[in-house]
């Protein structure tokens, strides 16, 4: 076992992307003696097992939860409560639990006070993923480069709280730690109100009457396909986004739309310099994520071209 152990028995509940992708970081970098997990389905608790992504797997939470020294929660955030409330009798005093949902004031008001007395519960969330779900779908280098925020409250214990942190580093990961409702405000316009303008624009383009399905994916390329990348995404999820991030959501379409409104206005004012300093504006911002190593700077994402190029418009 290498160097870096941190805990003997890390569970995880729920064993999908996210789930998969910590355990086999995990288990490459040594950070426990074993790592088991549980899934809803059997058919997820299975092919897990089958593909040696957990060193075991149990069939109910509170069992899996059982001796575990840390305890994940990587089930979808309407999911959370309950599944806290399932295991707060398996845990043992000092056991760290986590969460990785995309939500963090709605989880840590559902968690947080169903923690037995000497449980350490510290909110996060990880900010890597694809739009792949399931217990085949992750990998260990996922988090490498990525942030990771914590969310702890003046309650949550300072020593989990920096242990939980060398956790998430040891997966590569830089960590940032945040009041629970400054990251829902955060990640509402860089993450929620992006997946809600993806699936719309989708469901639009689908609706369409006078422009067929077919020449919709057929020039895709045009810049609606990186759309639907995101718009892939588990629809379970995201359902439980918007529905538990409520207030930070609606606070920033509230922004978003009246900014759409300038642009529809500039269009039909034939105003191109409102249009080209945004444009120049926004640039910048692309230029930014690149140099923070947040994106590739390869053209078209790194997409490779054969002889016949595909045009961006
Ligand atoms: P996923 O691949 O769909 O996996 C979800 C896991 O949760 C599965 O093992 C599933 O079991 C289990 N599950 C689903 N509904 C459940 C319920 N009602 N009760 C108990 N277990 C349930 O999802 P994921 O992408 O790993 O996301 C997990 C969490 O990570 C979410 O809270 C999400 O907000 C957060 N997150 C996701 C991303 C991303 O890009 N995907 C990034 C950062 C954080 P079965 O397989 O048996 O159905």
């Amino acid at each position: 076992m290498s160097e870096t152990l941190l805990f003997e028995r890390i569970a995880l509940i729920g064993i999908g992307l996210i789930g998969s992708s910590i355990a086999h970081g995990a288990r490459a970098k040594g950070l426990a003696r074993e790592v088991v997990g549980t899934a809803r389905s059997e058919e997820t608790r299975k092919v897990a097992l089958e593909h040696g992504v957990v060193d075991a797997v149990y069939e109910s939470a509170a069992e899996a939860a059982t001796g575990a020294d840390l305890v994940i929660l990587c089930v979808p955030v309407g999911a959370m409560g309950n599944v806290a409330k399932e295991i707060a009798g398996s845990l043992k005093p000092g056991t760290i639990v986590t969460d990785v949902g995309s939500v963090k004031a709605k989880v840590v008001e559902v968690v947080a006070p169903q923690m037995p007395e000497g449980v350490h519960f510290v909110a996060g969330h990880p900010i890597a993923g694809t739009e792949q779900s399931g217990p085949l779908a992750g990998f260990a280098e996922l988090f490498e480069g990525r942030w990771c925020i914590l969310t702890p409250t003046d309650e949550t214990d300072v020593a989990a709280t920096e242990k939980l942190k060398s956790f998430w580093e040891a997966l590569g990961s830089d960590v940032e730690v945040m009041d629970p409702a400054h990251h829902d405000l955060v990640l509402a316009i860089t993450s929620h109100v992006p997946h809600l303008i993806a699936y719309n624009i989708v469901g639009t383009a689908a609706d369409l009457e006078e422009v067929t399905r077919s020449e919709v994916v057929k020039y895709s390329a045009g810049g609606f396909r990186d759309f639907t990348r995101i718009a892939a995404s588990d629809p379970t999820m995201w359902r439980d986004v918007f529905l538990n991030n409520k207030d930070a959501v609606l606070e920033m379409l509230g922004r978003f739309v009246e900014d759409l409104t300038a642009l529809q206005r500039a269009i039909r004012w034939d105003d191109g310099d409102a249009l080209f300093n945004l444009f120049t504006r926004t640039r910048e911002i692309r230029r930014g994520i690149v140099e923070a190593g947040q994106e590739t700077a390869e053209a078209d994402f790194g997409r490779h071209h054969g002889a016949k190029d595909e045009t961006q418009d």
